[in-house]
């Protein structure tokens, strides 16, 4: 149960320190599974928000990381470089569209965005647009909490309104309503086509989740809306900046979830599963063209450089993680993940209150008509011996790849007991 100390004094993600949640203290992790305190035993559903790709304590990521710690586990990158960045680079240039060319690490997916969005502003000034400053984006959206970051998230369930006029205004159109496996419906570009017509000439890019918006409603959307934007952003002259923070690395079914629309964006943001949820690690990847532009800019140089740039224990343990990734038959085992997802999820849409099922990929979400008591459900998760994190109507599950199929069936079954049990708690 919560302890003492982290419940006086520890903040949580998005908590009060006055009304706090439960915590629930863990003594390990390994596998896809979580060891309590207590002793209880918890099958993982969240894979710690999309990064746990391979399940916790995974041997050969351990032994990146000591292998990696023998040599050192950080030096600056300003004026020094190292195999871990190179070797990564290498291996993350194969598995991402082959435009882009050029690799900025960081050190957390905020800080990719914020990277991203400061490339496309450099860009367009070193291009002498220098009034091409803002950002478009859908609603919807999420892409994280930096400043910036949270100003291109959706207006309304992200940020907005605590902070108000401190963000800068961003332009938001509807998010694509179109459905990820629905008949495209060609009005479904109109109002982004409309808002970029009449605004291009103060834009520098506009930045999307490919495919899946996760954090902001986890809504799948259909590939062709991205076709239809990338020809908007060449016909208006606007970058095309991918966040695939958190479809990345397998999630979809695709290594990465522009692959569903080949489109290729000019900027690319990679986070949470590159370093498989060991350690906290960024790319911003961009062309050619673009790097290039900026570095013949009047600065002369991309101004940003992070005191954590191409951490060396978190580039090992991403190159191993990587490696482990495309080295098996991870697109078998996430369709098995799907199809376990689909049989079990999607019979919970006969219930009355639950509004939509849908499964994408290792994404399984069950969306309510009413929004859902964490404290209550938490807890009924626990009895139950899961781990589920549901956030408003979403009670969504994103397993470890490494799940077994027993493990998985077990997970579900009492995930779907738990939805079955919500009716009346609302
Ligand atoms: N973009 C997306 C799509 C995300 O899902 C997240 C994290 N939830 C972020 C950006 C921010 O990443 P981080 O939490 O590592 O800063």
């Amino acid at each position: 149960m919560t302890d003492n100390f982290d419940l006086e004094h520890i903040w949580h993600p998005y908590t009060s320190m006055t009304q706090p949640l439960p915590t629930f203290k863990v003594k390990r992790a390994y596998g896809a599974t979580i060891e309590l305190d207590d002793g209880k035993t918890l099958i993982d559903g969240m894979s710690s928000w999309w990064c746990a790709i391979h399940g916790y304590n995974h041997p050969e990521l351990n032994q990146a990381v000591t292998d990696q710690l023998q040599n050192m586990s950080h030096i600056m990158f300003g004026g020094l470089t190292h195999d871990p960045a190179i070797e990564l680079g290498k291996i993350l240039l194969k598995i991402t569209p082959p435009s882009l060319d050029k690799i900025f690490y960081a050190d957390s997916g905020s800080v990719a965005v914020e990277v991203a969005l400061k490339m496309a502003v450099q860009f367009w000034t070193a291009q002498g647009q220098p009034q091409k400053t803002n950002f478009i984006t859908t609603r919807s959206g999420y892409h994280g909490d930096t400043w910036n970051a949270m100003s291109v998230c959706d207006p309304v369930t992200g940020m907005h309104q605590i902070f108000g006029t401190s963000l800068p205004n961003r332009l938001f159109v509807a998010a694509p309503q179109t459905k990820f496996h629905e008949e495209w419906n060609p009005q479904d570009i109109a109002e982004l086509e409309q808002a970029i017509q009449q605004n291009h000439e103060k834009l520098a890019a506009l930045i999307i989740e490919p495919i899946v918006q996760g954090a902001g409603g986890m809504r799948f959307y259909h590939p062709e809306y991205l076709c239809q934007a990338k020809a908007l952003c060449e016909k208006y002259h606007l970058l095309l900046i991918f966040d695939e923070i958190a479809t990345g690395f397998g999630r979809t079914g695709k290594l990465f979830a522009w692959e569903h629309a080949q489109v290729e964006p000019d900027i690319m943001c990679l986070g949470k599963g590159l370093t498989g949820g060991y350690m906290t690690l960024s790319a911003t990847l961009t062309t050619k063209h673009v790097a290039e532009t900026i570095s013949r800019g009047e600065a002369g140089v991309f101004m940003h450089g992070p005191t954590f740039m191409a951490n060396p224990l978190a580039c090992a343990v991403a190159l191993r993680s990587t490696q482990l990734l495309i080295e098996q038959d991870w697109e078998a085992n996430i369709k098995r993940i799907e199809q376990q997802l689909s049989q079990h999820l999607v019979p919970l849409n006969q219930l009355d209150y639950v509004a939509d099922v849908r499964v994408l990929g290792a994404i399984g979400v069950v969306e309510l008509t009413f929004n859902v008591d964490m404290k209550t459900s938490q807890q009924q998760f626990i009895d139950r011996g899961i781990w589920i994190r549901p956030f408003g109507k979403l009670v969504y599950v994103m397993p470890p790849y490494v799940i077994t199929q027993q493990e998985l069936s077990d997970l579900l079954e009492q995930l779907v007991d738990v939805v079955k049990t919500l009716q009346g708690a609302h």
